[in-house]
């Protein structure tokens, strides 16, 4: 994470907009057959949007997953094809895991380049430069619930309660395992009693989106 502090915001997004309290639930790594139903249940019945950052294979091995989460308001995000370890990858394969992973999920959403995340959090500098140019931005987490570490979930909602996420804060959690649901059992509930509400990341926009929006609004006045 610290060589993020060299990086523009508009190149590494780690902080949504702070508007509303929102807060924005990230899961990786998903979709799993057997969390990942049980987490959408607990966020439908508490009207919560989220963002899901898929890893490509595991769509192929559920897609039905993948159209509930679409199909319920929640937004899809890139983690690669394979979680590979992005450090000691060649840019060309880093870029097939992305590719493959948004032409799967294009097929899920109609969106054709979806916000990333790198595996591990690590990336190259060369993919900076390749997403930099793209105007294209990595999306990172600006509050880490330590899920991935398998401590008892009580341990991580006392932390959580202790130091509370902010308004805007992008929290990092993962649908591979049950930890996130069990903590969120009893925050998602705390946390709307103190005005907070859960929102999708919006999606990201490219460069060419961006260009296209510039020539329509220069044609139009
Ligand atoms: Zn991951």
């Amino acid at each position: 994470m610290q060589v993020l502090g060299w990086l523009p915001d508009a190149l590494v997004s780690t902080r949504g907009a702070r508007a509303d309290k929102a807060l924005y639930l990230t899961f990786d790594d998903g979709p799993d057959h057997a969390c990942t139903p049980v987490l959408l249940d607990l966020l439908r019945a508490h009207q919560a949007s989220a963002s899901f950052f898929l890893v490509g294979r595991q769509v192929e091995r559920h897609p039905e997953l993948v159209q509930r989460m679409v199909a319920e308001g929640h937004r899809l995000g890139n983690h690669s094809y394979t979680h590979p370890y992005f450090g000691q990858l060649p840019l060309a394969r880093q870029l097939h895991e992305i590719d493959a992973t948004d032409r799967l999920l294009a097929g899920f959403d109609g969106v054709r380049h979806h916000r990333f995340r790198p595996p591990r959090g690590v990336f190259s500098p060369a993919l900076a430069l390749h997403f930099a140019v793209r105007g294209r931005n990595l999306t990172y987490w600006s509050y880490n619930s330590m899920d991935y570490l398998r401590r008892p979930p009580t341990e991580l909602i006392r932390r959580m309660r202790e130091v509370p996420p902010r308004p805007g804060e992008v929290i990092l959690m993962h649908d591979d395992g049950d930890c996130s649901t069990r903590v969120l059992e009893t925050l998602l509930g705390e946390w709307k009693a103190a005005g907070f509400r859960f929102c999708a990341l919006p999606h990201a926009r490219s460069a060419d989106q961006r260009r296209a929006r510039q020539a329509a609004s220069s044609s139009a006045g």
